[in-house]
């Protein structure tokens, strides 16, 4: 028996084995969940189709949340192929490398625009289209990261979308809650993937994190998947609007400690 056993969940945001969604659809697919994907465009539809087959996905769809005809697109196809969904896990995250690169304080509207577009309305764009096909009531998560409220070097501008990103989940849940349907974050410690490559010195962050986490130690995608697995189960029927860290800790310390 699995947490998840005759739910139906889709998994936004899977770009390769190193993606945080990997780590979540491997665990909503051991607790017994039937999964569907997107994918963004056919060039990288060729690296998300076999991981989504090797966990038995029976929907994998295009999408790019940028774009509202695709949004309508994809949701259409997923009610007229399942009918109804359990949860939804939104991974997705985007912003130009140079604007993160360069003083926040230079920030430009359009990188300001492009971040918080896909980085933060993306979840809103996908749930209130998902949430007519939570008639039993439902479960959204979506990932965020420290840097929503502390200034974390090389984070900038999307530490900006990831706190527009968290008070978007505390509005949803609000709004949605009336109808059954839970909307939490996961705040992940950092893991090493294509979209963290973009922050600068990601390595050092790494390192520091470690060390000053309680654990003493950095997360893997498997924790972060396994702690999602659970926000979108029924062990967490009671659990909305959180923003629940999987940082080994690191959040309630004070930081590095500077131990070489
Ligand atoms: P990832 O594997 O690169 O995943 C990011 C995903 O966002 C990719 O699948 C990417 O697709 C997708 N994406 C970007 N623009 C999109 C668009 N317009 N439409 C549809 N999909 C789009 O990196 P990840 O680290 O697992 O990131 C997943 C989430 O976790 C992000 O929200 C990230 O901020 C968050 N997070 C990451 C860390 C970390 O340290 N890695 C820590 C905390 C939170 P393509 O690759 O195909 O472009």
């Amino acid at each position: 028996m699995g947490i998840l056993d005759g739910k139906k969940g889709l998994i936004l945001g899977l770009a390769n084995d190193k993606s945080i969604a990997w780590g979540v659809a491997q665990a909503c697919y051991r607790e017994g969940a039937e999964l569907g994907f997107n994918y963004l465009g056919e060039q990288l539809e060729k690296r998300v189709r076999p991981l989504a087959e090797s966990v038995d996905a029976t929907l994998i769809e295009s999408l790019d949340v940028s774009d509202d005809a695709q949004l309508d697109a994809f949701f259409d196809k997923v009610k007229a192929q399942w009918g109804e969904i359990d949860f939804m896990v939104h991974s997705i995250a985007f912003a130009n490398k140079d604007a993160l690169r360069n003083p926040f304080s230079q920030a430009t509207r359009s990188d300001f625009q492009l971040a918080l577009d896909i980085s933060a309305y993306s979840f809103i764009a996908c749930a209130q289209r998902a949430a007519p096909l939570m008639k039993e009531g439902g479960s959204m998560v979506t990932m965020t990261y420290l840097g929503a409220e502390r200034a974390v070097p090389g984070y900038g501008m999307m530490g900006v979308a990831k706190a527009a990103l968290e008070a978007s989940t505390r509005y949803l849940a609000q709004d949605l809650g009336t109808y059954g349907i839970r909307v939490n974050a996961v705040s992940a410690g950092p893991i090493r993937t294509l979209a963290a490559s973009a922050v600068g010195d990601f390595r050092k962050l790494m390192e520091k994190s470690a060390r000053g986490s309680m654990l003493g130690r950095n997360v893997s995608q498997t924790e972060v998947g396994n702690t999602t697995a659970y926000l979108v189960s029924d062990l967490a029927s009671g659990v909305s609007g959180e923003v629940h860290y999987v940082d080994a800790g690191f959040h309630i310390g004070a930081g590095d400690p500077g131990i070489e």
